[in-house]
């Protein structure tokens, strides 16, 4: 068994970031498994070098260990472009011009698993086009869902609680695979990552498991393996909503800086016991 924790060092780890690692190390550990780190870094606006050295500390904090050197999306922008490159030479992606405020002016835009779904604009433009456009607008690269999800035919995926799921990932569009400003998006990395790392057991927030077809899709698309998943209930706040990086009372650092034990913690979460006014809710 190999399980991983992927922190974006967008921000301090909180209360919900420590429930995700502490389950995945224990799920590993207890199976005498590996657990490993990834950095997921790729988006260079946001990322922030301290956070990283932050995140790592209190995970040690929690008394959590993990195997090797942590791994960085930011080391592993090859293997995106060469699986990018993949899809483009089987005519799976297309190159996207549109920008936010395109998107939103469209009001046809369904609403998907994750957000509004891509209208298709840029899906339907004429070869000669899109290179006169490449030369010289930013854009972003989307796969072409109907397209790929036929290639890919039926697909599912053994969730730990709910048992076998269908994927169903033309209900996200056209997501983008490689970005504007990022070499590739999280859907994209994530599933190469996951791969490469070896991992066997993807232990990760319910506020994930709509992806989880998109991942699917791409694995069956890139030829990997397909892990199995755990999608587990969510850490609220007092005000019952989950929690997010600008929660700071629940951040590890206020919490470690408040004289809490971080083992004793990590044993609490491990069992489900919240510190109080937090609780566990499913989406
Ligand atoms: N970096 C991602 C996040 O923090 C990882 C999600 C995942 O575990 O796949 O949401």
């Amino acid at each position: 068994m190999l399980t991983r924790f992927a922190p974006s060092p967008t921000g301090e780890l909180h209360l919900g970031h420590a429930y995700s690692a502490v389950l995945a190390h224990a799920a590993a550990r207890s199976a005498g498994g590996r657990f490993l780190i990834r950095i997921d870094d790729i988006d260079g606006s946001r990322s922030r070098e301290e956070y990283v050295g932050a995140s790592l500390a209190d995970l040690a904090w929690l008394g959590i260990d993990w195997d090797g050197e942590p791994v960085r999306q930011s080391d592993r922008l090859g293997d995106y472009a060469a699986a990018l490159d993949q899809l483009r030479a089987r005519g799976l992606v297309y190159p996207c011009f549109c920008t936010r405020a395109d998107i939103a002016a469209s009001l046809s835009a369904p609403h998907g698993p994750s957000g509004a779904v891509y209208p298709g604009t840029c899906r339907t433009l004429s070869d000669a086009e899109r290179a006169r456009r490449m030369a010289g607008e930013p854009h972003c690269w989307r796969l072409d869902m109907a397209r790929a999800a036929a290639e890919a035919g039926e697909l599912a995926w053994e969730e730990a609680e709910q048992g076998l799921r269908t994927a169903d990932p033309l209900a996200h569009g056209d997501i983008v695979l490689a970005r504007k400003d990022a070499p590739a998006s999280y859907h994209l990395a994530s599933t190469l990552d996951d791969a490469a790392m070896g991992v066997t057991h993807i232990i990760r927030g319910a506020d994930l498991i709509a992806s989880t077809d998109v991942h699917r899709l791409l694995q069956a698309l890139l030829g990997l393996p397909t892990p199995l998943y755990r999608h587990h209930a969510l850490v609220c706040g007092p005000d019952g909503k989950r929690l997010a990086k600008r929660d700071a009372a629940a951040s590890l650092a206020s919490l470690r800086a408040a004289g809490v034990d971080g083992r004793a913690l990590a044993a609490d979460l491990a069992a489900d016991r919240l510190p109080s006014g937090y609780s566990l809710q499913n989406p």
